[in-house]
């Protein structure tokens, strides 16, 4: 399984019509939630909002609670977390995550009911249609974890990695053969060198432990370019440190260069639902975006 090939080697296009659909109901430090649609079910990757707005984005999003069979959770922080318990508890969800972060949520959620169920140290474990592996980023929390979601009846792949302070040896491996890639795309370096933070905060958000630069960001999606993947949507951009068009212009650029063909990418806001993304390349329902915007 190797990488870092040029996009029009080596893929394999999906075969008969197989579609997983990713909405993002918001993403940034600020809470984030992504719904992934599946051959056989829904999932909800982070819960970091309280449950009003949580479930005012699934209604904005044109869906409901109720679509989902269980959360998965990348790590403990509040910003992918914060909702967790009260959510589960109230529509009854199981969360699945590493044990290390389950512990941490545990304490976090002060003795909250949860039906919680620890993924599968190794090899993938079965959720909702999904099989779901995952792989250690650094960042400073228990256990950060990137994650593939694989369409257990198709085989189409999703991606997903935020928070990572860095990209570590044989994340792009773990990353292979993927029909759509979520990635923290969280600052511009300059911007972040040059604004308004604190230096210790400048120092945690680009130390290794922290967050992806645009830079970092775009050399990963074009590591993971390849004539399968449909589209890759940038997350976690912070509102002070970067904008939208600074990550997607440094991640088409990129990915152009690795001789990928499309031009599916985008960005996701932080207090609005994006549009679904499917691994077809069409677009699942009316723009959740603009739906907002004309409330
Ligand atoms: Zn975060
Ligand atoms: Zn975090």
């Amino acid at each position: 399984m190797t990488h870092g090939g040029r996009a029009d080697e080596g893929a394999s296009d999906l075969v008969g019509g197989a579609v997983i659909t990713v909405t993002m109901l918001g993403s940034g430090s600020r809470g984030n939630a992504i719904l992934i649609d599946g051959s056989e079910g829904t999932v909800l990757v982070d819960a970091g909002f309280g449950v009003r707005t949580l479930a005012k984005r699934f209604e904005t999003a044109q869906r409901a609670p109720d679509d989902v069979g269980a959360v998965l959770l990348t790590h403990e922080h509040v910003d992918h977390a914060c909702g967790a318990a009260a959510a589960c508890d109230r529509w009854s969800w199981p969360i699945h995550a590493t044990s290390a972060t389950l512990a941490a949520l545990s304490v976090q959620a002060s003795g909250s009911p949860m039906l919680t169920v620890p993924l599968a140290e190794r090899g993938a474990t079965t959720v909702c249609g999904f099989s779901v592996e995952h792989a250690p980023v650094p960042h400073d929390a228990a256990d950060c974890r990137a994650l593939v979601l694989t369409d257990v009846r198709s085989g189409a792949r999703a991606g997903i990695v935020l928070d990572a302070g860095h990209v570590p040896d044989g994340l792009s491996d773990f990353l292979d053969r993927l029909d759509l890639l979520v990635l923290e795309s969280n600052h511009d370096s300059a911007l972040l060198t040059n604004g308004p933070y604190p230096w210790p905060l400048k120092q945690r958000i680009s130390g290794g432990q922290g967050h992806l630069s645009n830079a970092e960001a775009a050399h990963l999606a074009a590591a993971c370019a390849h004539r399968g993947l449909r589209g890759v949507v940038l997350a976690h951009l912070s509102e002070t440190n970067n904008t939208p068009d600074l990550a997607l212009g440094a991640s088409r650029d990129a990915l152009r260069k690795a001789g990928w063909k499309r031009d599916s990418v985008s960005a996701a806001p932080q207090r609005l639902p994006l549009s679904p993304v499917r691994t077809d390349g069409g677009v699942g329902r009316p723009a959740a975006t603009q739906l907002a915007l004309g409330l």
